[in-house]
């Protein structure tokens, strides 16, 4: 018998079953892979790296962890991730309390003694008062349908779904279809590998160089001497980390100061350039102006003209709404000999034959290997291929079969005690995600410490309080210009039959933790808490 249950050992899973085990909660935590670190675990293809800085990129719970870990460089590999990850759940014994290879496939809440069941794939059934969805918003993996993926003889990986033992392409000849986050990075690795690399580029993204170096010891040391300043400051900006925003409106300056700016930002790398001014998401003529820099810089770049202008975002494509690439020689490499750009906005794919990829124009391409990097069921998947079941046999699937509804991204009206960590309605993917989760698993924390002092039975969201939340993201979203660019995953576009509805929330962690305090210190407003004797809205 335990008092929670969290689904999922990633980032958020793990925080949580450090917190809730520490006020006296008995955690267990569910995870469907055979090992923990979620997606870090799972997407260890070639280039596999965070965009955040590392130092900002991880736990804030113990002081001894951060003065103790070294971060090498100053963006973390995927491999470096996973050893932080394993190297916290081993120093706070948390272990003992995950149980791998069992993947949640049902969540049931019943009515008669308000507790969740829980049972997985195996057919083990657990009970709980409590129900942690910590799958993550980027987890479930999405393989394209293509006509005759089944037929081909060759090796397919996806990015997302990488083999633990690593993947040998020397001498092949090597198909990666997607050109977002993680072809952008797995591209310029595969290219010094590969025979010959062929990219099957749908929409090209803005890809910033990634500027990644080995950590600055200087940096390191000031973080080390300032780390409770800096978690402190992180928390106090829309995004959740350090890096440097620019306070200024693009139009507040002369059009020589916006492109030293747009340059800096190059220098600086990264995401950086999401922050050049702060009006880049809402302003189309700033926006527009950031996309021409960098597309001058493609055109800078890459040798040949004609792949220069394929590469290059369509105008329609606001820098930024589509989420932006951070890559390392991404450009570069199409000035290799081995590498060549299929455009599929000129001819898509037709099929996928048993020996490689055929285009519409009649073009086929001969492979050994097809890498999908095709992304995700962003945002929503990884919760609903859970058959989540609420108040009266509620289903979940059928109650968001619109588009996510909840009350500050952490609860769902008809479903009590479900506590869902760092997924849609929150700042969760425009932010630093270790801080999203710790900033949830904190208040989740603090609600159970105070029902169970209070002998609380249940918490829920009001439908009221809801509707209200789900019209603020929707009513914020609609003030920039992701409202206009609604071909990404932030709009559920890449998944076939998915609603098309704005999911992340656009406030800011600032804005979104203050919101979250004001409830608590208003009595858990918008919440109804219930208890056998009585009940109090
Ligand atoms: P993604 O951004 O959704 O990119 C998927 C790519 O596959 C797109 O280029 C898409 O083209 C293409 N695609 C999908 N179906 C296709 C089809 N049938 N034919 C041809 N092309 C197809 O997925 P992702 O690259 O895995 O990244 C997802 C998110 O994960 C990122 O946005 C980011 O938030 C996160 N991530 C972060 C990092 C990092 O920290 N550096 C690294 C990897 C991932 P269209 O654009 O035309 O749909």
């Amino acid at each position: 018998m335990v008092d929670a249950v969290v689904v999922g050992a990633g980032l958020a899973g793990v925080s949580a079953l450090y917190h809730l085990r520490r006020q006296g909660i008995r955690v267990l935590v569910l995870e469907a892979s055979d090992g923990i670190g979620g997606t870090w675990y799972h997407n260890r293809y070639p280039g596999a790296r965070c965009d955040i800085e590392s130092l900002d990129y991880s736990y804030s719970f113990s002081e001894e962890l951060q003065q103790d870990w070294h971060w090498s460089e100053r963006y973390a590999s995927q491999q470096e991730i996973l050893a932080y990850v394993q190297h916290v759940v081993d120093r706070f014994d948390l272990r003992k309390d995950i149980e791998l290879n069992a993947r949640v496939v049902s969540a049931v809440f019943d009515e008669t003694d308000g507790r969740w069941a829980v049972r997985t794939e195996n057919g083990q059934q657990f009970s709980a008062k409590y129900c942690l969805l910590a799958t993550g918003v980027l987890s479930a993996a999405q393989v394209p349908q293509i006509r005759g993926t089944e037929s081909f003889q060759g090796r397919s990986y996806h990015t997302a779904d990488w083999p633990t033992e690593g993947v040998d392409l020397s001498g092949d000849r090597v198909g990666v279809i997607g050109t977002g986050s993680s072809g952008t990075q797995l591209i310029p690795l595969v290219a010094e590998q590969a025979a010959h690399l062929y990219v099957f580029q749908r929409t090209p993204n803005f890809v910033m160089p990634a500027q990644n170096r080995p950590m600055d010891p200087d940096l390191e040391r000031h973080w080390k001497e300032h780390y409770p300043e800096l978690r402190k400051k992180a928390r106090a900006t829309r995004n959740g980390h350090n890096q440097i925003s620019n306070p200024l409106r693009g139009k507040d300056v002369s059009p020589e100061e916006r492109r030293a700016e747009f340059e800096r930002r190059w220098e600086l790398g990264g995401l950086y350039m999401m922050r050049a001014f702060a009006d880049i998401l809402t302003d189309p003529e700033v926006n527009a102006e950031a996309g021409d820099f960098a597309r001058e810089k493609i055109r800078q770049i890459v040798d040949d003209p004609a792949t220069a202008e394929a590469l290059m975002p369509p105008r329609e494509l606001a820098l930024g709404t589509k989420r932006l690439c951070s890559g390392t020689n991404y450009y570069e490499t199409y000035n290799r000999d081995n590498v060549t750009l299929v455009n599929l906005r000129e001819a898509p794919i037709e099929a996928v034959t048993p020996t490689g990829i055929r285009t519409a124009d009649g073009s086929e391409y001969e492979l050994d290997v097809i890498v999908y990097a095709t992304g995700f069921d962003a945002m929503t998947g990884s919760f609903l291929r859970i058959d989540v079941r609420g108040r009266g046999g509620l289903s979940l699937r059928e109650k968001w079969q619109h588009g996510p509804r909840t009350y500050l991204g952490v609860m769902t009206h008809g479903f009590p005690n479900l506590f869902i960590l760092a997924g849609p309605q929150t700042p969760s993917v425009f932010s630093n995600m270790v801080n999203q989760a710790e900033i949830h698993v904190e208040w989740v924390n603090e609600c159970i410490a105070h029902l169970e002092k209070n002998e609380i039975d249940t918490i829920e969201a009001n439908e009221d309080a809801e509707n209200a939340w789900v019209d603020h993201v929707n009513e914020l979203a609609s003030r920039t210009l992701y409202a206009q660019s609604r071909n990404s995953w932030f709009w559920g576009a890449n998944t076939p039959g998915k609603p098309r509805v704005f999911m992340p929330y656009v406030g800011g962690i600032d804005r979104y933790l203050q919101k979250l305090g004001e409830v608590v210190a208003h009595g858990y407003e918008g919440f109804t808490l219930r208890s056998r004797q009585l009940a109090r809205a």
